[in-house]
């Protein structure tokens, strides 16, 4: 069920190890903003949910790099939303957003293992 594909996460947090909790902390983070996402289309009369309902969200989504997110999975979290082409970009960007973040707390704490507690 997992959002995340473990293998490219390694190398986004490339220069870094990545600990064991890592994927499962990003994957919940991930659930949450696909539900947030939902809420918002809903909330603004829509059925299918889209990128721009994704906090990210850059005009550059589609170029973050590597695809984090299991694109076939996104429509499990997307309860009673419809799923636009372009969601799976905003979340990839906002995956590599969270990521980056967490390597800059790691490095901020003299670490070279990123953690859930990075996220
Ligand atoms: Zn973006």
């Amino acid at each position: 069920m997992s959002l995340v594909v473990k293998a490219k996460l390694k190398e986004a947090a490339k220069g870094y190890n990545v600990a064991g909790d890592l994927a499962d902390a990003l994957d919940k983070l991930l659930q949450k903003a696909v539900a947030g996402a939902c809420k918002r289309a809903e909330a603004n009369g829509r059925k299918t949910v889209m990128a721009k309902d994704v906090a990210c969200c850059c005009d550059q989504c589609s170029s973050k790099g590597d695809m984090l997110v299991v694109k076939s999975k996104i429509k499990d979290h997307a309860k009673g939303c419809n799923v636009a082409g372009d969601l799976a970009d905003a979340l990839n960007c906002t995956a590599h957003g969270l990521v980056k973040a967490a390597c800059a707390r790691a490095e901020g704490n003299s670490r070279k293992t990123v953690m859930a507690k990075d996220l």
